[in-house]
């Protein structure tokens, strides 16, 4: 990606202080999403991630990784599964609960989605301690498919997710534009 892509994607982040609670600096993507060529650009680079890495599938985590995976699964010739918050998927699924702060969450992803020989690019927009992503890619491997990559839009590196990560990646490149 050149120094001008991510500019413009920078530019495009609105940071709004104490949202959705005191001490947060919340990362809103909404202004990147209204941009037309910001939002191409972001999604031209994460699809080039995908092939760069091989993937066969994308996998969107709840909820905003769902808006920025579904047109990468789609402009990468690949198909789209979201792994949702625990409650929401009809089928069959595979449930993995993580710790929060105060408390613990669950997400989960429809078992017949991926197939032994996948190989999933996870998506999403923050990643801030990592819970998510690595109750995510848990799911995945349980699912009997490799793991791709994970790719974010942004990195909060002084919450310590990537380090968390590095188990549940297992040698798979962590993409943080
Ligand atoms: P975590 O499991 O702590 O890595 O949190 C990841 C999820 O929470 C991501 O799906 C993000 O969308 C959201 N999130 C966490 N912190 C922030 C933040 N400061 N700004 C925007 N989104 C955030």
């Amino acid at each position: 990606m050149t120094a001008n892509v991510r500019e413009l994607l920078l530019s495009r982040i609105r940071d709004v202080s104490d949202y959705p609670k005191p001490g947060v600096m919340f990362k809103d993507i909404t202004p990147l999403l209204a941009d037309p060529a910001a939002f191409t650009a972001l999604t031209d680079a994460l699809a080039g991630l995908c092939v760069e890495h091989g993937a066969t599938k994308v996998v969107g985590l709840e909820a905003r990784g769902f808006i920025l995976a579904a047109p990468v699964a789609v402009r990468a010739g690949l198909g789209f599964i979201p792994v949702r918050k625990a409650g929401k998927l009809p089928g069959a699924t595979l449930s993995q609960a993580y710790e929060l702060e105060y408390g613990t969450a669950e997400v989960e992803i429809h078992a017949e989605d991926l197939d032994r020989g996948d190989r999933v690019m996870v998506i999403d927009d923050v990643l801030a301690t990592g819970g998510t992503a690595e109750a995510s890619l848990g799911l995945i491997r349980r699912a009997g498919a490799e793991v791709a990559g994970l790719a974010i839009l942004m990195e909060l590196g002084f919450l310590g997710g990537r380090a968390r990560l590095e188990p549940a990646l297992d040698g798979a490149p962590l993409e943080a534009l």
